[in-house]
């Protein structure tokens, strides 16, 4: 019987721990603050920044939503940008993905200052995770949260493991795959060209996968006792009398859980790990604003 990996309890964990760096930052006078930009009326995207200020709240953080309508134009949602950028109260800023046609995300993401891109999507601060900088800037959100669960079953130096990640991404596949590397796995990157992807796949000690596909990755693809990480979200088409269908995730639950050693569910995975390290980049970001703003002083003391 394999182990099921508890997103909900990990991601718990973790927002204990930014309740706590929040009341110590409290106590300096600090309140993260964390602005989320929702533009349009997408639903997905209406519940994802909804359960992303309630979070932000029950953090103990200032939460700020900004509703802007999908006709905005690139220059009004950049410079809301530029004015949450000079707003020293936020210390986080967030944009909701993806865009409505025709806003072109990129410029946008370049926009928010590195130090306060709690997505960790920044140019800047995908620069620093590529050189192996892993303290200076912030890490995206889904990879941070999808590594910590991988540290929770195997530590944090991952010698001589075989790490396979399926999808590259920006936003997942190829920070995920940077951090592993990080910490010393052995990386293979797949991705739509990989020829025999079930055999590279059946290379991992522990396999991540980001592509999008409902239920691709079968019991066959996957090494006996591996650690099976499922980022993917996929909705299927309801069921007869159902409203909905249900959410699943790339792999095959059912079928790989007898074959793996670990595995996330969808939902219950990876997926509430994005959310609880989001909160903790702002945390960072705030720690940060609060120790800039006390070191000239500091510096000044000094040299008194
Ligand atoms: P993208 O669409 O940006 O990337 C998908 C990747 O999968 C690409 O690199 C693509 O390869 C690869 N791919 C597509 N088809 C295949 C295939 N048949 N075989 C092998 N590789 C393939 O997706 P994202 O990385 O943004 O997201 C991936 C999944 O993760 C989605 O289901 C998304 O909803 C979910 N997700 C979940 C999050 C969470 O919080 N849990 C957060 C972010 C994403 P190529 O580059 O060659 O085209």
């Amino acid at each position: 019987m394999s182990g099921i990996i508890d997103g909900r309890a990990a991601a718990a964990a973790v927002i204990d721990e930014v309740r706590a760096g929040t009341k110590a930052l409290g106590a300096l006078g600090t309140v993260p603050g964390l602005a989320v930009v929702l533009v349009g009326s997408d639903p997905a995207s209406q519940t994802y920044v909804a359960a992303k200020g309630r979070m932000a709240r029950e953090c103990g953080f200032r939460s700020r939503q900004i509703d802007l309508p999908a006709t905005v134009s690139q220059a009004e949602l950049t410079s809301v940008i530029e004015a949450l950028n000079a707003d020293a109260a936020v210390h986080g800023i967030l944009v909701q993905l993806p865009l409505p046609a025709p806003l072109d995300a990129a410029p946008i993401l370049k926009a928010i200052r590195p130090e306060k891109d709690v997505d960790g999507l920044h140019p800047v601060n995908a620069g620093a995770l590529a050189s192996g900088d892993l303290d200076g800037g912030l890490l995206p959100c889904t990879p941070a949260g999808a590594m910590r669960l991988v540290r929770a079953v195997h530590g944090g130096d991952l010698s001589g493991l075989v790490a396979v990640v399926v999808g590259r991404s920006n936003l997942f596949g190829k920070p995920m795959g940077q951090l592993l590397l990080a910490a010393n796995a052995t990386v293979v990157m797949a991705h739509s060209r990989t020829r025999d992807l079930p055999g590279i796949c059946r290379l991992a000690d522990i396999l991540v996968v980001a592509v999008g596909r409902a239920e691709m990755v079968r019991a066959d693809w996957v090494k006996p006792g591996a650690t099976v990480i499922d980022v993917g979200i996929n909705r299927l088409p309801p069921e007869a009398g159902a409203v909905r269908g249900r959410l699943t995730g790339d792999v095959d639950f059912a079928g790989v859980r007898g074959q793996a050693g670990r595995i996330t569910p969808v939902p219950g995975g990876v997926g509430p790990m994005t959310i609880a390290m989001l909160m903790a980049n702002t945390l960072t970001a705030a720690q940060r604003a609060a120790a800039e703003a006390a070191a000239p002083a500091a510096e000044f003391t000094d040299r008194l």
